[in-house]
């Protein structure tokens, strides 16, 4: 039989050196009984967000944007290429059902839980809107949970004038008893872009609140150690939900919700790299991101180093 030697009908030319491994390699398509470290699900949801969004293709370009980077470290000279990962695939949302598609989101992340397959977990949003069932799902595997909430917003608005969209998933949590205020913790929240209802929503809560200004006063890592540490004393698990639009719009384009004075993308990393260092901190999910609005996918290729922190503790 003849065959080709440098030619592959309609495949894509990849180049492949030898030495590099890229992320991407390590992650497999979860198969019934597989074990692997760290599982990823993609929840495409947006149509629960209040500005016009497409961040439900997010996860498309998110997943993309891992295969542009290696597994090696200069910096900790480490290869990780022995860290697997599973993917879950994306969960079927319901076209017009909201409710629906949250109890979908709901079931799909306890699933992936139930299996048992990984001990950490990803979930890419999506808009804000999937932190709910997200959060609700591990409070319920894992009993009582703290979560660092890294946000220009409070995300705790009123029902009355939306129902439950990207601007309510924390006041979901709180009101429905899946998180107490106390172990909630906001990170990077922003002037000019809240209310003083929702604020003093927060205080009454117990929530605990650091704004941009007191990441400059006190720098974000040691604000992060400190607050994984307190964290780490009430609960045995930690989950991060990271708001894409809490970085300054010059390094998130791509955020339905830009402005200027957040996070660069350096503090955004070294803060994600200083929490995954606790071992209690076991689950991420990366939200509000839209591929429609980005400029070169630097806010997905930002996202996906956010990911590979997590991986690479
Ligand atoms: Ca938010």
């Amino acid at each position: 039989m003849f065959e080709f030697q440098y030619l592959t009908p309609g495949q894509p030319v990849i180049f492949k050196d030898q030495y590099v491994t890229k992320v991407t390699e390590c992650i497999k398509t979860y198969k019934h009984d597989a074990k692997g470290d760290i599982g990823i699900i993609g929840l495409p949801v947006s149509k629960s967000s209040i500005s016009p969004s497409l961040a439900a293709d997010a996860p498309k370009t998110v997943r993309n944007a891992l295969h542009a980077y290696s597994t090696y470290s200069g910096e900790r000279n480490h290869d990780f290429k022995d860290i697997h990962v599973l993917d879950f695939g994306d969960v079927h949302t319901h076209p017009t059902n909201l409710i629906e598609t949250t109890e979908r989101v709901y079931i799909s992340v306890r699933e992936m839980i139930q299996t048992n397959a990984c001990k950490r977990y990803i979930m890419l949003g999506g808009d804000h809107g999937v932190s709910f069932p997200s959060i609700r799902a591990f409070h319920e595997q894992f009993g009582r949970i703290g979560v660092i909430q890294w946000d220009a917003h409070h995300d705790v608005r009123n029902f009355e004038d939306g129902g439950r969209t990207n601007g309510t998933p924390f006041r979901s949590l709180l009101d429905g008893g899946y998180l107490n205020g106390e172990d909630l913790i906001q990170i990077g929240i922003r002037d000019y872009s809240n209310a003083e209802e929702y604020h003093n929503y927060c205080i009454r809560n117990g929530v605990t609140i650091y704004t941009m200004d007191d990441i400059d006063s006190m720098g974000i890592v040691s604000i992060i150690q400190k607050e994984t540490e307190r964290l780490a004393q009430k609960v045995d698990f930690i989950y991060l939900s990271v708001d894409m639009d809490v970085v300054d719009q010059a390094f998130a384009p791509g955020c339905p919700a830009i402005g200027p004075g957040g996070l660069t993308s350096r503090e955004l990393l070294s803060s994600i790299s200083k929490a995954v260092k606790h071992p209690k901190v076991k689950a991420m999910d990366i939200v509000e991101i839209d591929p429609s609005k980005d400029v070169r996918d630097i806010t997905s290729r930002l996202a996906a180093h956010v990911i590979i922190r997590f991986m690479y503790t």
